[in-house]
């Protein structure tokens, strides 16, 4: 089966020269999941892997709208319709100007496991733009919202497809993107998840991936007979998932040290002020640097100063490491560093944060490694909580939901270990999470035929 998988990679590497995030992503399913191809040789002849790696449906198009200053601009826009083998496409919509093709492959890929990892029905899907909302004002983004739903609405709907938001996609913008399909369906439903709360909104679904993360890991650390209780820990980002992740940490007794955005990064030995955090970032849009106007005694580090090779965020002893930024913020140097440093715990919350390198490394050195796509489950295991509130006009409170999530978010931490185990490989969650995903979504596609 290895030779199968080889095979696979090789085609792809010839194809998809240019989506080097997809490959690194399929190369991580891929090759955790031999053990279970060996296990089930007839997934060879249905042609499995052919089949899971190729996307149902991509859609990319153009983006035009108008700026403050009469100018018209032109964007690319993207869905990528991944699989809906157990449910329909689901997965969030990010605005930023580096974004490829390549970004919502891996990204859809990687969603397809994620939501196959919870016990509910949704497929994988991703999409979004490489506008860049830094700067924009209010109306600029509505229009853009509304110009990039013209096109979109046509592709998604409450049984088809439900974007949610992403990286630069938040509530304000879920607003005009819900308001502008509202208006070209003529439907009110489900179709969009992260709405405000008074226009179908769930209570718990902006606190949901960071709060859900952090109920990951203290269920993951008991399991070790240990507790977050006291502990140092490393949080990269300044968004929606690491302020609530630092929020969560310190309900939990931890003490969060850093926090960053895409200039620069914070290092506060007393531990992160969220009050603080909301002005610059929530309400304010500002830069990190400004934090140390507030505390005195925190240090500002700026990008230009990073190691060359390094982010230097990870330089930070600590007793647990949670990247909540972006990609591939952890590479090997990083992981070096991590481990020298003697850190126990890293505990994935954005999606795909560390390089394959950098995931050996800790594995080959005792590290205890939670990957993304079970760790940051919770934002979307949430929005089908909306999907269900929005099909029953039925709201949920807060307290109902957030125990919802604390459960499921327990159960995928017990089923990915378990299959972890069940498959000889002890605490390897990665592979655990990998399996449990792939077979859930396999099947399904065998049971529904070649389609
Ligand atoms: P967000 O609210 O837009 O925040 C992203 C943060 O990362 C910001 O602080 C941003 O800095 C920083 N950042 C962006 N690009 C960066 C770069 N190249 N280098 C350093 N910092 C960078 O996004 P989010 O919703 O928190 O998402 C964070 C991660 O979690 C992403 O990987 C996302 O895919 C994943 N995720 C999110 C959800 C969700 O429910 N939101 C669910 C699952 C997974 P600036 O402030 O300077 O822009």
């Amino acid at each position: 089966m290895r030779e199968y998988v080889n095979q696979i990679l090789t085609k792809l590497k010839e194809t998809e020269s240019h989506n080097q995030k997809f490959i690194e992503s399929v190369t991580d399913v891929l090759t955790s999941v031999i053990p279970y191809l060996e296990q089930n040789p007839y997934l060879k002849q249905q042609a499995i892997l052919e089949r899971i790696t190729e996307p149902e449906r991509v859609i990319i198009f153009r983006v035009p709208w108008i700026d403050d200053n009469g100018k018209i601009q032109v964007n690319r826009g993207y869905r990528v319709e991944f699989n809906s083998a157990i449910g329909p496409f689901k997965g969030g919509t990010r605005f930023h100007k580096d974004v490829t093709l390549d970004t919502f492959k891996f990204l859809g890929f990687e969603q397809t496991f994620k939501n196959a990892l919870s016990s509910l029905n949704i497929g994988g899907g991703k999409g979004g733009a490489d506008f860049d909302p830094h700067g924009k004002s209010d109306m600029e983004v509505m229009r853009f919202c509304q110009s990039y739903m013209s096109e979109l609405f046509r592709h998604i709907g409450d049984r088809t497809d439900i974007p949610a938001g992403d990286i630069g996609v938040g509530e304000r913008e879920i607003g005009y993107l819900f308001g502008m399909y509202k208006k070209l369906a003529n439907r009110f439903d489900g179709a969009l998840s992260g709405k405000g709360l008074e226009f179908g909104g769930s209570f718990c679904r902006i606190q949901a991936t960071g709060y859900g993360a952090v109920y990951f890991a203290e269920k993951m650390l008991n399991s070790h007979n240990d507790s977050l209780r006291g502990k140092t820990v490393a949080v990269s980002g300044a968004g929606n998932v690491a302020f609530h992740v630092i929020q969560k940490l310190y309900e939990y007794g931890a003490i969060p040290v850093t926090c960053s955005d895409s200039k620069g990064f914070i290092y506060d030995d007393n531990g992160i002020n969220l009050q603080i955090l909301t002005k610059l970032k929530k309400e304010n849009h500002e830069s990190l640097v400004k934090y140390v106007e507030h505390r005195k005694y925190a240090k500002y580090t700026p990008k230009e100063k990073y190691h060359k090779t390094r982010n230097d965020i990870w330089n930070v002893p600590v007793d647990i490491v949670m990247p909540s930024a972006t990609e591939n913020e952890i590479n090997l140097n990083d992981a070096k560093i991590i481990v020298k440093n003697g850190t126990k715990y890293v505990i994935e919350c954005s999606n795909m944060p560390s390089t394959s390198d950098a995931i050996r490394y800790f594995l080959d050195n005792n590290i205890i490694f939670a990957p993304s796509k079970a760790v940051n489950a919770g934002g979307v295991v949430t929005s089908v909580y909306e999907m269900n509130q929005n099909a029953t006009f039925e709201p949920l409170s807060f307290e109902q939901l957030d125990n919802k999530l604390k459960e499921e978010m327990k159960k995928i931490y017990i089923d990915i270990s378990l299959t972890a185990k069940e498959y000889g490989f002890d605490d390897n969650l990665l592979i655990g999470a990998n399996i449990h995903g792939f077979k859930k979504v396999s099947t399904a596609m065998i049971k529904e035929g070649i389609i």
